[in-house]
């Protein structure tokens, strides 16, 4: 048997890069997928075209997690749809390269609207809604332990939904639910080549001990291994998967 079979996970921001994988892998061992979306359509149209192609279920759903309604709407359909909710993976996330000083009040305020406040509507329906023995994993970025000028506003984000995804351990171990942090390195995603100029790309890369940047499928073997039995003891960490980047 799988080990995901007959379980559900939603995944915020499935429909491109680390997401789409996380989908994809996460259907590979048997769970059926909520493939979120927030306005790319046709891209978690193709997720889902990918997992079926391959024997598995899954279904796209439009919401934009900074909404409240829109992240209780992800639940909702799940449960319709397939029956229960095991897994959550909060993944969606928007990107944000400038100084303190130049980040206006607008500009932090969506940041925190969609990195922050996204992973909390999540958890705070993983709190009622989560099956007993579930499982919530969130992506941070090992970006969040480094001294980096212009990430300030955006690793603020990862901070917090560190902090968050520790308590929430702490709140439903006595369900059996685990909250553990993936925290990825630079990774091959529009987010990040479509952010940055090749010089810091390149700067990036070798700041790895590895020696290159990260691959959206080098998260997905262990976001499985989170929302698997396997990793049943492990709460309240955060994995850092980011090939030596220091
Ligand atoms: P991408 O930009 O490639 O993909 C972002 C995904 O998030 C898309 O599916 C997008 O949907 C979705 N999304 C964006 N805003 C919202 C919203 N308001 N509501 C719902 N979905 C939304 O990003 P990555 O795959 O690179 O990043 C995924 C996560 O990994 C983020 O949390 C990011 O901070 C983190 N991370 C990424 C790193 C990197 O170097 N790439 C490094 C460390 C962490 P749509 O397609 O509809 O636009």
């Amino acid at each position: 048997m799988r080990k995901l079979e007959n379980k559900t996970a939603i995944v915020t921001g499935g429909s491109r890069g680390i997401g789409a994988n996380l989908c994809e892998c996460l259907a590979a061992a048997g769970a059926n997928v909520v493939v979120n979306y927030a306005s790319n359509k046709n891209a978690a149209d193709e997720v889902v075209f990918r997992i079926e192609s391959a024997g598995g279920k899954a279904v796209a759903v439009q919401a934009d997690v900074a909404q409240s309604a829109d992240v209780t709407k992800l639940f909702d359909v799940a449960e319709e749809t397939f029956g229960k909710v095991d897994i959550l993976v909060n993944n969606a996330g928007v990107v944000h390269y400038k100084t303190i000083q130049d980040t206006t009040d607008e500009e932090f305020a969506r940041l925190m609207q969609v990195n922050v406040n996204g992973a909390f509507y999540g958890m705070r329906k993983a709190s009622v809604r989560l099956t007993d023995g579930g499982r919530v994993i969130s992506i941070s970025s090992s970006a969040a332990r480094m001294f980096l000028p212009t990430y300030g506003p955006y690793c603020a984000t990862k901070g917090a939904i560190e902090q968050l995804s520790r308590s929430l351990a702490k709140e439903l171990g006595h369900r059996g639910i685990t909250s553990n942090i993936v925290a990825p390195g630079p990774t091959e995603t529009e987010l990040f080549l479509g952010n940055n100029d090749e010089e810091k790309i390149d700067r990036m890369r070798k700041m790895a001990a590895l020696g290159r940047l990260g691959k959206p499928e080098d998260m997905g073997p262990v976001v499985v291994f989170l929302a698997s039995e396997d990793s049943g003891w492990i709460t309240g960490q955060v994995i850092p998967v980011n090939g030596g980047t220091a």
